[in-house]
């Protein structure tokens, strides 16, 4: 999926024994209540804490996942199993990190150079209920949301690989798609690994419903 995954570093604290929320109730997950956070984002910070991942690692600084600094989030799971995948330990669903998205959230919060978050992995979709919240809270605050996926712009919108997809594609701006392929690996592409992957303006694409590619 992304093409360089160099010093990902686990996440420190790692809450235990629960599953993300439902994906009904995670495109519900509006902040309704005032926290102080140092952005000014409102966010019931309790409710996020309810919400977990299963990470693969974070990168707090990364400067290859998109443009300017991100936070990267690597999820565990890709059922894709693309030859000459960057990241193949991301692969089995089994394993992996449990952390909250109220953690995730704190580390945006506590990097004031970030540009934004990249879900990247593994294959970010098939969590697509437990980060929904997080996207939601972080185009509040301005930042921008980059994901890589396996699948096609047009499966997310179809409802795969589940029904909270394409609620998640909403709060993504740049979307790359496309599966790693590689006879089409090249360097010289920017963001990409392959040249058949895509790098979509997706609030673009879904006002036109057909797909518009970000430059
Ligand atoms: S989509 Fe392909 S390259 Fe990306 S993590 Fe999954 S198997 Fe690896």
């Amino acid at each position: 999926m992304t093409p360089t995954v160099e010093l990902v570093r686990a996440s420190e604290s790692v809450p235990t024994g629960e599953h993300p929320v439902e994906p009904a109730r995670a495109g519900e997950l509006v902040p309704t209540v005032e926290h102080a956070g140092k952005s000014g984002v409102s966010l019931d910070i309790d409710l996020l804490d309810t919400i977990i991942v299963n990470l693969y690692g974070t990168v707090d600084d990364s400067i290859v996942d998109g443009p300017g600094i991100r936070f990267a989030i690597f999820t565990q799971g890709c059922r894709h199993a693309c030859p000459g995948c960057h990241n193949p330990a991301a692969q089995p669903f089994a394993g992996g990190k449990q952390v909250s998205a109220a953690e995730l959230w704190e580390k945006v919060e506590a990097n004031p150079l970030l540009a934004g978050i990249t879900l990247t992995g593994g294959e970010p979709f098939e969590q697509a209920d437990a980060l929904i919240a997080l996207t939601r809270c972080v185009r509040e605050k301005g930042l921008s949301t980059w994901a890589y996926s396996g699948y096609l712009y047009e499966e997310l919108l179809a409802g795969v690989p589940n029904s909270a997809a394409p609620v998640l594609l909403k709060y993504v701006d740049v979307l790359v798609d496309g599966l790693f392929i590689e006879s089409l690996r090249t360097l010289d592409l920017l963001w990409r690994g392959s040249s058949n992957q895509r790098l979509i303006d997706v609030a673009a694409s879904l006002a036109a419903q057909r797909v518009i590619e970000w430059n």
